[in-house]
């Protein structure tokens, strides 16, 4: 028996966390996430089914101001995936008496931690392109929100309504939440296998980053995982919307309106000019008083946006990824055993081809090498 319906489970761990009896195990066959509860253990008590976003109505709030910005701290605005405005924020929540909880790399697991340790934040920053696991942190939220203290929780819109709920109305005077615009997270299957095709492992990895602003390839804080200078295939596959698990083609979150109190994405497309855009522009939605205080604490530089310039270069606002056609051979081979890199040049050889072509322009001194490449 799953918690909600097969293949529509997003991840985001509120069963796991509430169920008293631990009788809820998340599987991921690579193809889709399902919460499956073990009848022997169950008690019936029903905890399960009313905390999962997929069996009720959820709450959208409209974004109240659009801006786009930037970190006004250039170290913290460098290290994040475009403007640093999440590391900016979680800088000074904490700064402010706060404890922030937000994604990163630990003991092999893309996971969540709960600190107010300002040290912890470098390894939050930047954007991992993988279903993060939430494990046991909401317990542990709560647990701290009952004692007074003020939260902020970062992550994915389908992780910030699993807290949420899982936290209750009571709790959630002193939980400030931010979510990303997301286009999507495959399994982290993928990830480990396309990691040990290239000798790496995320166990060993101390760091894991996805991209430098507006380029993709994957980088272990060191050097990148594969070829440098050239988007890898891991992120092919993403980028295409190729690799994720079901329940992302059919998204509640890719609209406008959101569930948390400052949603931040990329400011695509931005007239502001190629020096501020070399350095990250993040896009900005600020749905109420608690998004307002985020930004203000954040230190955050602010701009105005043209909203409809936002929205149309910015898929995920307006509908869910498309799920291509490409997708059920991919999973097939990456299930067989199959080279993630043979696999994607073969099913997605316009990308993999481009790539190829940049690397000769490279050796050939026609284009500059860039650290990471976003040509698509
Ligand atoms: C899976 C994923 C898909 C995205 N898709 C889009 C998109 O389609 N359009 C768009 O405009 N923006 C998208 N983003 C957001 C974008 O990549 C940047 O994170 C965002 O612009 C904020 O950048 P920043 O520099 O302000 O913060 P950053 O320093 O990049 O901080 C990002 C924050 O998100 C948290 N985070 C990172 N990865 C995960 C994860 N896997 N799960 C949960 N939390 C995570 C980090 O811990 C950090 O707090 C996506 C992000 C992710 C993680």
């Amino acid at each position: 028996m799953t918690v909600c319906e097969k293949d529509h489970c997003t991840g985001c761990m509120a069963c796991v966390n509430i169920c008293p009896k631990c009788a809820i195990t998340i599987k991921d066959d690579i193809r889709s996430y399902n919460a499956e509860i073990d009848e022997n253990l169950c008690i019936k008590c029903d905890l399960c089914h009313r905390v999962c976003q997929n069996n009720y109505s959820i709450v959208f709030n409209p974004p109240q101001h659009w801006f786009q910005g930037w970190a006004e701290d250039s170290e913290l605005r460098k290290r994040g995936s475009s403007g640093g405005v999440a590391s900016a924020i979680m800088s000074g929540f904490i700064k402010n008496g706060g404890y922030v909880c937000s994604c990163l790399l630990k003991d092999g697991i893309i996971g969540f931690e709960l600190t107010n340790d300002p040290g912890i934040i470098p390894c939050m920053s930047g954007s991992k392109y993988v279903k993060s696991n939430p494990q046991s942190v909401y317990k542990e939220i709560k647990s701290l929100l009952k004692s007074g203290e003020k939260i902020l929780f970062i992550g994915l819109p389908c992780q910030v309504e699993g807290l949420k709920r899982f936290v209750g109305d009571d709790l959630s005077e002193k939980l400030y939440t931010v979510d990303m615009i997301c286009h999507g997270t495959p399994s982290p299957k993928i990830l480990d296998i396309y990691l040990s095709q290239h000798g790496k492992s995320l166990e060993t990895l101390k760091d894991i980053k996805f991209r430098k602003k507006d380029q993709f390839g994957m980088d272990d804080g060191f050097s990148t995982i594969t070829k440098s200078g050239i988007q890898d295939t891991y992120l092919m596959a993403f980028l295409n919307a190729t690799s994720y698990t079901e329940n992302c083609y059919f998204c509640k979150f890719a609209r406008t309106e959101r569930v948390s109190d400052l949603t931040l994405g990329d400011s695509w497309n931005s007239k502001l000019g190629y020096l501020e855009v070399k350095k990250g522009i993040s896009l900005i939605l600020s749905q109420n008083e608690k998004g307002e205080y985020l930004i203000k604490i954040g230190n955050v530089h602010l701009e105005n946006v043209d909203i409809e310039n936002a929205v149309a270069n910015n898929a995920q606002l307006k509908h869910t990824s498309i799920k291509p056609v490409e997708r059920e051979r991919f999973l097939s081979s990456v299930q067989r055993g199959k080279n993630i890199d043979n696999t994607v040049m073969r099913l997605l050889p316009k990308r993999y081809f481009r790539q190829l072509a940049k690397i000769i322009l490279i050796k050939l001194h026609i284009i500059k090498r860039r650290a990471y490449s976003n040509i698509n």
